[in-house]
C-alpha cells in the first residue's frame, strides 16, 4: 500500500502531496490522518508528515514511511483541506491547529515531571515589538520568527522554543539580553483548575425569556439537528445561565460541549461558574497562557473523552472532541475570533461548518451582536432569541455624555472634564471604586479639531484619514486618496488642530496630580504580559482597596466588581476615528460594555462618557443602551457605502524586499483577477502601497477587492496564488485575507 502525505512545512512549494510506501509491519497502523515520519530530500533527518490518502500503488519510485505516531481523523483532514482553500494557506498549517500541542517537542516528558522551570515571556510591549518588526529595526529573520511565536505563545521553555521555531538558543539569549524577552520561573500546574475549592451550584429557575430560548435550542440538541442561534441579551440578562443549562443537557446525553470565549474573559471568575455547576474533572481549559505541558495534558484529556466541556479561546474550536452536542460562542462580536496570523481563519465560520456536519446547534451570544450576525437574523440564516431584562433585577447604570469641546471653551485643558473630576472626588470620599477607560488602539494617528470635533474623512470612503508624518500628508487607507495636512479647521477655521493618541501612563500621572491620595492601578499591554498578571491586577483591584483602575480595552470585558459605581470614558472618539469601516460599531460595542461594568449589584452605577463628538449616533445610542436603534442607522450606512455584510472585503497583501518585483507581482495579480473575476459582483481597486508602506528594505503593497466571496472567486484566488508562485517572485510574499480585523 502507498500513502500520499503532506510534509509539515510552511514552504509554499511543499504544499502538495508526496507518495511513500507503507511497510508491511506498519500496514495496520497507518490511516488517513496518521502522523508519520518520512525520509525527505537529501536531508539525513526524518520529516514529519500527515497521511491524507491511501492508495494501491504509485507511479514514482518511492521510499518507506519510517515511523507512525498518533494521528488525526479523516474528518479533521477534510476540515484542514477546506480551511486551506478557504483561507489560502498550506494544508500543513491547518493540520497544526488540530494536532496535540507539544507532541513534536522532545523535551515535553522532562518538562512535565519538573516542578519549577524557567519559561520565556515578552518583556517589551507587543505594539512596540510589532512596530520594530514592521519598521525594519529588527532585521534578523530568526529573531522575528521567535518574537512572532512568543507574541502568541508565552510560557514556553528555551528548548521548546528552539525546537518549534528551529532557531538556536543563542538567538533567544540575545533577545533576552536586549530586553525583548525575559526568563521567569514558573510552577507547572498540571491541571490549571487544580487549586480551586468551589462550592456547587444548581440550575436556577429560568425566567420566561430564558426558558423560551432554552427550549428552542434544547429541542435541536434532542433532535440532533443543526441550527444557528443568536442569543441577544443585555449584560446581566442571564445568557450564561442559559449556556450552563444547555451544557447540562448535553452532558446528560453523554455528549460534549465546546464553549468559545474571548481570550481576555477566560478569567477564574468566569471559569468558576462552570466549575461550580459541573465540577472540574469534566472541564478542559485551553488558552494561550497555558504552558505547552498543560495544553498537551488538556488535549489528551479531551481525546480520551474525560473532559466533556471544552472552554477556550479561538483555537479551542479544533479540540479533538468525541460526540459533540453543542457549540457556544460567547461575546460573539469579539474580534479575537478571527485569526490575524496564518491560517487567517474565522472561528465562527469554522464553528458553523462543524455544527452543520455534526448536526448540532450553534449558539452565538452577545449584548451587542456583530452587525453581520444581527443582519443574518433578519434574513433567517440565524434564529434570534432575545433576553430583554436583567435577570437579577439590578438596574442599568445612568450614562452621562460630556462635550469636551465645551470643556475646552471653558478653559479646561486637562484629560478630565469638570463632571468626571467631581464624580471621582465624590467616589473617593465614599470609598467606592472607579474605572477609567482609555480607548487606545494601534499606532495610527488621526487629526481632529479640538474646537468643533471635525476630523478629516475620505470623501470616497467616509473613513478617517490617517496622518503620515514622514510625508506630512493625510491618506485614506482604503482607496489611496490623499490630502495635504490642514493647519486650520476646514469646518470652523480654528487652529486648534491636534494629532491624537493618548496613553494610560499620562492619565495615571494626571490622576496622581489631581488626587494625590488616590491609590491607582494600571492595566494595559505594558502591565499585562506575564502569566496571571491580568488576573493579579484584577484581584488587587478587588481586594486591596485600590480606588481607581486605569486601563485600555482589557478592563471592558466580563468582570464583576460590586464596589465599582463609576466608570469614566476618557475620550470616546479615539475608537471612532480609527481608519476602519467598523469604527462606529466598535465604539458602540465598547461603550456599551464598559457602561455595563458600573453598578452590577445593589449600588447604583454611573457612567461618564467624554467625547468631542457627543452627537455621534454610536455614542448617543450607547448612552441609551439601545442596540437596535444603533443597528438601524449603521446598517443603512453600510448598505449605502457597500461594506460588510453587503459585501466582503478581500485584501491581497504583498511583502517584498524588491520594489520592482513587488510592483510587477501586484500588477500581474491585478491583471489576472481583473480578467477572471466577475466584474458585476467585484470591485477591484488598483494595487497600491499599504498604510505602513515603504519601510527600509521591505515594501508592502496591496490590492483591495469588494464583493461577495463565493466558490468561484475562491477558486480564482487560489489559482492566482499558484500562478504567482509558479512565476517565482522569489522575494515577494503574497497573502490573501477576507474581512481582516485590521485594515492597516
Ligand atoms: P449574562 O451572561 O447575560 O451577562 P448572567 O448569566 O451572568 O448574565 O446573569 C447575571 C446575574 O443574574 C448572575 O448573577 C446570575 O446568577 C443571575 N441570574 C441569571 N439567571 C437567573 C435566574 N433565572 N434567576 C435568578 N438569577 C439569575
Ligand atoms: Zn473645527
Ligand atoms: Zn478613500
Amino acid at each position: 500500500m502507498v500513502a500520499e502525505v503532506i510534509i509539515n512545512s510552511t514552504a509554499k512549494k511543499l504544499n502538495r502531496t508526496f507518495d511513500y510506501n507503507i511497510p508491511k509491519e506498519l500496514e495496520e497502523l497507518v490511516f488517513v490522518g496518521s502522523k508519520v515520519l518520512v525520509p525527505f530530500g537529501t536531508f539525513k533527518t526524518l520529516e514529519e508528515a500527515h497521511v491524507i490518502k491511501i492508495k494501491e500503488s504509485s507511479e514514482f519510485k518511492i521510499k518507506d514511511i519510517a515511523k507512525v505516531e498518533n494521528g488525526l481523523t479523516d474528518k479533521q483532514i477534510e476540515l484542514a483541506n477546506w480551511i486551506s482553500k478557504r483561507y489560502f494557506c498550506n494544508v500543513s498549517e491547518c493540520i497544526k491547529l488540530m494536532q496535540t500541542p507539544g507532541t513534536r517537542t522532545k523535551n515535553i516528558n522532562n518538562r512535565i515531571q519538573d516542578k519549577k522551570i524557567k519559561v520565556v515571556y515578552l518583556k517589551k510591549d507587543i505594539e512596540e515589538i510589532n512596530f520594530e518588526i514592521e519598521s525594519g529595526k529588527i532585521k534578523s529573520e530568526k529573531q522575528k520568527r521567535i518574537l512572532n511565536f512568543i507574541k502568541e505563545n508565552e510560557g514556553y521553555t528555551i528548548p521548546e522554543i528552539e525546537s518549534i521555531t528551529d532557531c538556536s538558543r543563542a538567538i533567544i539569549n540575545t533577545l533576552i539580553k536586549n530586553e525583548y524577552l525575559e526568563l521567569l520561573e514558573t510552577k507547572i500546574e498540571r491541571n490549571p483548575l487544580n487549586n480551586k475549592e468551589i462550592e456547587n451550584t444548581k440550575n436556577l429557575k429560568l425566567t420566561e425569556e430564558q426558558e423560551y430560548a432554552f427550549n428552542k435550542i434544547a429541542s435541536k440538541i434532542d433532535k440532533k439537528e443543526y441550527e444557528q442561534f443568536l442569543l441577544y441579551g443585555v449584560t446581566g440578562s442571564g445568557k450564561t445561565e442559559v449556556y450552563l443549562q444547555l451544557i447540562n443537557k448535553v452532558i446528560e446525553q453523554d455528549k460534549t460541549a465546546i464553549v468559545l470565549v474571548p481570550e481576555i474573559s477566560l478569567t477564574p471568575q468566569m471559569l468558576e461558574r462552570f466549575i461550580s455547576r459541573f465540577g472540574k474533572e469534566k472541564i478542559a481549559v485551553l488558552h494561550s497562557k497555558l504552558s505547552i505541558g498543560e495544553r498537551h495534558d488538556e488535549w489528551e484529556r479531551i481525546k480520551e473523552n474525560k473532559a466533556k466541556i471544552i472552554i477556550g479561546a479561538r483555537s479551542a474550536i479544533f479540540a479533538p472532541v468525541k460526540n459533540l452536542g453543542i457549540i457556544i460562542i460567547d461575546e460573539e462580536h469579539d474580534s479575537s475570533y478571527k485569526s490575524e496570523a496564518t491560517p487567517k481563519y474565522n472561528a465562527k465560520e469554522i464553528a458553523n461548518k462543524i455544527a452543520k456536519e455534526e448536526n448540532v446547534p450553534l449558539v452565538l451570544g452577545s449584548a451587542t451582536p456583530d452587525l453581520t450576525t444581527f443582519y443574518n437574523s433578519n434574513s433567517g440564516k440565524v434564529t434570534l432569541l432575545r433576553l430583554t431584562k436583567r435577570a437579577n433585577q439590578s438596574n442599568l447604570p445612568k450614562v452621562e455624555i460630556v462635550d469636551l469641546k465645551q470643556e475646552l471653551a471653558n478653559g479646561n485643558r486637562s484629560m478630565l472634564s469638570f463632571d468626571l473630576y467631581q464624580a471621582i472626588e465624590q467616589n473617593l470620599k465614599e470609598k467606592l471604586q472607579t474605572i477609567l477607560f482609555l480607548n487606545r488602539r494601534g499606532y495610527s494617528t488621526f487629526i481632529m479639531c479640538r474646537n468643533c470635533g471635525y476630523t478629516v474623512k475620505c470623501k470616497n470612503c467616509n473613513i478617517s484619514m490617517t496622518y503620515h508624518s514622514y510625508e506630512n500628508k493625510l491618506k485614506c487607507h482604503y482607496c489611496g486618496y490623499e490630502e495635504k495636512v490642514v493647519k486650520n479647521c476646514p469646518e470652523c477655521g480654528s487652529d486648534k488642530i491636534r494629532y491624537f493618541g493618548t496613553g494610560t501612563q499620562k492619565l495615571e500621572q494626571e490622576i496622581h496630580k489631581e488626587f494625590p491620595n488616590a491609590k491607582t492601578i494600571r492595566m494595559d499591554v505594558d502591565t499585562v504580559t506575564k502569566k496571571n498578571s491580568h488576573e493579579e491586577i484584577l484581584n488587587k483591584f478587588k481586594n486591596e482597596d485600590i480606588d481607581i483602575l486605569i486601563g485600555t480595552q482589557m478592563v471592558v470585558k466580563g468582570h464583576h466588581f460590586p464596589k465599582v459605581t463609576l466608570v469614566g470614558v476618557i475620550a470616546a472618539d479615539s475608537s471612532l476615528n480609527i481608519d476602519d469601516y467598523r469604527a462606529t460599531e466598535r465604539t458602540f460595542q465598547i461603550l456599551t460594555q464598559v457602561a455595563g461594568r458600573a453598578g452590577r449589584e445593589n449600588l447604583p452605577g454611573k457612567v461618564i462618557i467624554q467625547s468631542y463628538n457627543p452627537e455621534n449616533f454610536s455614542i448617543q445610542d450607547a448612552q441609551k443602551q439601545n442596540y437596535e436603534k444603533f443597528y438601524e442607522t449603521e446598517i443603512a450606512l453600510r448598505k449605502q457605502l457597500k461594506y460588510p455584510p453587503f459585501c466582503d472585503i478581500i485584501i491581497i497583501g504583498f511583502n517584498s524586499s524588491e520594489e520592482n518585483e513587488i510592483k510587477r507581482a501586484s500588477n500581474e495579480a491585478y491583471e489576472f483577477i481583473e480578467k477572471k473575476l466577475d466584474r458585476e459582483n467585484f470591485k477591484i481597486f488598483k494595487p497600491m502601497p499599504s498604510p505602513i508602506d515603504k519601510i527600509q528594505n521591505k515594501y508592502r503593497w496591496r490590492i483591495i477587492i469588494k464583493g461577495n466571496m463565493n466558490e468561484q472567486a475562491n477558486g480564482i484566488f487560489n489559482e492566482l496564488l499558484k500562478e504567482l508562485y509558479d512565476k517565482n517572485y522569489k522575494n515577494t510574499k503574497i497573502t490573501i485575507d477576507v474581512n481582516p480585523n485590521n485594515m492597516a
